[in-house]
């Protein structure tokens, strides 16, 4: 399988590339992205013949069918990693929360956040890709809590990868920072820098920019990537959840085999999204994918209204920051799979100069085809939070902004699939708020709704509030570059 670009071919680089050059190297002509040149079919023969697959092996058959280079032994490595999970035998719980609705929890690896499902393996296979190359590669991130973590966690101790990671003072969780912070591995560098998200994703986009610091990693023998869903490494391993939640639910005679479900996303950068309309297309029966938003309500602009308008907008920091975002990269890769590639750079340039660009008519039909979407407030996803722990589930703020998307966008009343992407003990402020629980800080949070529900806190969440800190820098956005070059 090849992998051709979003934005077409600016005649330097080749117009097509294996998965390993897409994954190293992930940004494509014209500042787009890599996506395969056709979709693999994993229509009702696929998912008959692996009914009864456990997680690993419906990943590998799933991967096998993209016919990428990455050689067996390496990705049966790479899934190994899903034995790190709570249930090595199902990485990937699926809990009834009403008759016809379920959440898919994709938090149960080593940071809690769904990021783990693909960072896991991803981390695996790019480092052994750099090490058979001999090539030195620097991932810089900027996090506004779940990324960080996880990006950290894949990479530690592992060959040919460094890793910096800027995330914003005062901006996270206590759980996330400590994940951070608390990482001790020598490849991996944590910077804590004074002002909000936007400020610190912006220090890093001018230093990435900067031609002196190109130089300077180039003088190094260092090659810079990215590892985040930008990078079609991440998305590959974000079909595979969606397949097996369906299954499971056959499996439990929920559904028979074919019938049709709505896929509920709780969407940022728009990669959990892409993975369904992936598998979607691949051939899950899947009625649509509802998009949940927060008041950061870009995506329900562009999928109700064919809008997507940046020009007067400003980031609304809300209790879910893995979904506070403006620019979600990955809806580039709808707009190419729908469109082509001369009207994506098209838009992808109205964005950029305009800061907006429409569809028109029948290019919204299309989109809506397969997406309908909707926000919550703050306030409304503590409601839902509190509405299902008086019944006994408790679930995390991005994942509570699901809950209207189920409610209200469902045309038919077919099942609903809510995928879960952080564990309650990332956000337990907020948690605590839907319980009505008085809490001055994380720890004394996750004490006390562990009492209160009778919920076990997780040993790698326990343990960071003892683990000594390491990275204990914090600095002004000004000072990025040389406290890089101190790191490299
Ligand atoms: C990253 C993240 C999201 C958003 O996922 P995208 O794939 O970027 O749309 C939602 N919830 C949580 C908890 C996350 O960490």
């Amino acid at each position: 399988m090849q992998f051709i670009e979003t934005r077409g071919n600016d005649g330097d680089r080749p117009s097509a590339v294996n998965f390993s050059d897409a994954i190293l190297n992930p940004s494509a002509s014209f500042g787009g992205l890599y996506v395969p040149q056709k979709l693999p079919d994993m229509g009702i023969d696929f998912l008959a013949d692996y009914i009864n697959s456990d997680y690993k092996t419906l990943a590998y058959e799933l991967l096998k069918k993209f016919e990428i280079d990455i050689e067996d032994d390496l990705l049966l490595e790479a899934l190994g990693q899903y034995d790190k999970f709570d249930d090595a035998n199902n990485p990937v719980p699926l809990k009834s929360i009403e008759d016809d609705c379920f959440v898919s929890e994709l938090y149960h690896g080593p940071t809690r956040a769904f990021k783990d499902m693909a960072l896991q393996p991803f981390g695996v296979i790019f480092s052994a890709l750099a090490k058979q190359r001999d090539e030195e590669y620097l991932i810089m991130a900027a996090t506004s809590g779940d990324t960080g973590p996880a990006t950290l966690e894949t990479f530690k101790n592992r060959p040919n990868i460094k890793v910096a990671c800027l995330y914003p003072e005062g901006g996270t969780s206590d759980v996330q920072r400590l994940q951070m912070v608390t990482e001790d591995s020598d490849n991996l560098k944590v910077i804590g820098v004074k002002g909000n998200f936007d400020d610190t994703q912006n220090a890093l986009k001018s230093l990435l920019s900067s031609e002196e610091f190109k130089a300077e990693l180039k003088s190094k023998g260092i090659n810079l990537s990215a590892a985040n869903s930008v990078n079609f490494g991440r998305i590959i391993f974000q079909i595979i959840y969606h397949l097996y939640a369906y299954l499971e639910l056959v499996r439990r005679d929920d559904i028979a085999l074919g019938e049709k479900v709505y896929l509920v996303v709780p969407s940022g950068n728009f990669g959990n999204a892409l993975g369904a309309y992936y598998a979607k297309k691949a051939g899950l029966p899947v009625k649509k994918i509802l998009i949940a938003s927060n008041t950061n309500n870009i995506l329900t602009d562009l999928i109700n209204k064919g809008e997507y308008d940046i020009r007067d907008r400003e980031l609304i920091l809300t209790n879910s920051p893995a979904m506070d975002i403006l620019k979600s990269s990955n809806v580039e890769r709808i707009l190419f799979d729908k469109f082509g590639a001369s009207r994506t750079r098209e838009m992808m340039i109205d964005l950029e100069q305009d800061g907006v660009y429409r569809l028109g008519d029948d290019e919204l039909a299309s989109i809506r085809e397969d997406f309908d979407a909707v926000y919550s407030s703050d306030s409304e996803g503590i409601g839902y939070m509190a509405e299902y722990a008086k019944k006994g589930y408790i679930m995390d703020p991005h994942t509570a902004t699901c809950i209207k998307a189920y409610k209200e966008l469902r045309d038919e009343k077919l099942p609903a699939i809510i995928c879960s992407t952080a564990e309650w003990t990332k956000f337990s402020m907020s948690v605590a708020e839907a319980l009505d629980i008085k809490t001055e800080n994380d720890l004394d949070a996750l004490k006390k709704i562990s009492d209160h529900q009778e919920l076990k806190i997780p040993v790698m969440v326990q343990n960071l509030f003892s683990k000594p800190v390491i990275h204990d820098i914090v600095i002004e956005k000004e000072t990025i570059r040389e406290e890089m070059l101190v790191f490299l």
